[in-house]
C-alpha cells in the first residue's frame, strides 16, 4: 500500500457542538503521522465547487472549546447529482487526496458512500445533537445539547413554579426522542412526548398532569420532541381541556450552540484520531462509532442499514419518578 500523504476534512449537515474538536483531532493526528490535511469548507459543497485550504496544526488552535464549526457547514443538493459527484471526485484527484474524513449525520454518510463507490476512501464521524445514527450508540453534540436544554428548562421551572403554570417545552428531535427523554428525566418532567410512543392526550399528558396535581404540584413541566407535533397546539390543548395557564417555549437552535461539554470534546478527539488512523492504515469506507464504551469501525453501507431504537426502559424510569 502507498503511504497516505494527504487527506481532506469536512463538516456537513446540521452543526453540532464538538465538530470543531473533531476537526482539530483529525488535523493534529494526521500532522503527527506525517499526513497533510486540506480543510474543505461547507461540507460536500466545498468538494463540488472547489472551496478548500491547507490546514496546519496551528490552524486548529483554540477551537477545541468552540461551538459550531469553523469549516462551516451546508446542505449541498448538487452533490446528490451525477455531475456534482463527478466534480467532487475531480477535486479529490486534483488535490491528490488519499481520503476524506466527513463529520456529520446520516445524509452526510449517504454522500460518503457515493464518494467511496467512486474510488475516494471516506471515513465518517457521527456528529448530530439528535443522537439518531443507527451504527453508533453516541453522536458528538448530544451531551452538550442535553445540558443546554436542561439549563434552559431549569430556568423556566423557576418562573413556572412561581406563577403555578404549565410549561410546554419543545426540544429538537424530528424522528427520535433521545434528546427529549434524556432531558425529561434530567429535569424531572411531568410528561415527555416522544415520536416513538405516538401521542394520546389523555394517556400521555392529562393523566400524568393529574397525578402530579394530586401529589401536590401546582406547576408542570411538559417536554415535547418536535416530531410529535406543534408545541403551540399542545399548549392550547392543555389550556382548553385542563384549564391550566400553559406557556410554550420552543428551544430551537439554542440547543445547537455553545461550548462542547467534556464528554463531547473527549469523544470527538477519540473519533478524529481513530478516523485518521484508519485511513493511514488503508481502511476507508467506514463510519467510526461507539458500542459499550469502545470505538467501532463499520463499513458505510452496513452502517447505513443499522437502526437504533430508543431504550424504552428509560421511559419506565421517567414514569417511576412520577409516582
Ligand atoms: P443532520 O442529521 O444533523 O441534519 P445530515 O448529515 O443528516 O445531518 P443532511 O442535510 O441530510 O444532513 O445531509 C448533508 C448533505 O449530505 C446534503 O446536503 C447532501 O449534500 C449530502 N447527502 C444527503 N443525502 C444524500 C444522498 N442520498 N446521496 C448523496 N449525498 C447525500
Amino acid at each position: 500500500m502507498e503511504p497516505v500523504k494527504r487527506i481532506g476534512v469536512l463538516t456537513s449537515g446540521g452543526d453540532a457542538p464538538g465538530m470543531n474538536a473533531a476537526v482539530r483531532a483529525v488535523v493534529r493526528s494526521a500532522t503527527g503521522m506525517g499526513i497533510e490535511v486540506v480543510g474543505i469548507r461547507r461540507g460536500w459543497h466545498g468538494l463540488v465547487f472547489g472551496d478548500f485550504f491547507p490546514m496546519t496544526a496551528r490552524d486548529v488552535s483554540h477551537i477545541l472549546n468552540a461551538g459550531g464549526t469553523t469549516l462551516y457547514t451546508a446542505r449541498c443538493p448538487e452533490f446528490m447529482t451525477e455531475e456534482g459527484q463527478q466534480k467532487a471526485v475531480a477535486t479529490c484527484r486534483l488535490l491528490g487526496l488519499d481520503g476524506v474524513v466527513a463529520i456529520g449525520g446520516d445524509g452526510t454518510f449517504r454522500g460518503a458512500l457515493d464518494l467511496s463507490r467512486r474510488g475516494v476512501p471516506v471515513v465518517g464521524i457521527p456528529a448530530t445533537i439528535d443522537n439518531d445514527i443507527g451504527c453508533s450508540n453516541y453522536t458528538i453534540g448530544f451531551d452538550t445539547a442535553c445540558n443546554t436544554a436542561v439549563g434552559c428548562i431549569d430556568r423556566l421551572r423557576d418562573t413556572m413554579q412561581s406563577h403555578e403554570r404549565c410549561s410546554v417545552v419543545e426540544v429538537m428531535g424530528r424522528h427520535a426522542g433521545f434528546l427529549a427523554l434524556y432531558v425529561g428525566i434530567a429535569v424531572g418532567a411531568t410528561a415527555v412526548l416522544i415520536p416513538e410512543r405516538g401521542y394520546d392526550f389523555e394517556r400521555d399528558l392529562a393523566e400524568p398532569i393529574r397525578r402530579s396535581r394530586l401529589r401536590g404540584s401546582t406547576h408542570f413541566m411538559v417536554v415535547v420532541a418536535e416530531g410529535v407535533g406543534s408545541a403551540l397546539d399542545i399548549g392550547n390543548e392543555v389550556r382548553d381541556k385542563l384549564g391550566l395557564d400553559a406557556r410554550v417555549t420552543v428551544l430551537g437552535h439554542i440547543q445547537r450552540g455553545g461550548s462542547p461539554t467534556a464528554r463531547d470534546r473527549e469523544m470527538a478527539s477519540r473519533m478524529g484520531y481513530t478516523a485518521v488512523k484508519a485511513l493511514s492504515e488503508g481502511r476507508g469506507d467506514l463510519i467510526v462509532g461507539t458500542k459499550d464504551g469502545f470505538l467501532t469501525e463499520i463499513p458505510i453501507e452496513e452502517a447505513l442499514q443499522m437502526k437504533k431504537n430508543l431504550q424504552m426502559d428509560r421511559y419506565e424510569v421517567l414514569q417511576a419518578m412520577q409516582r
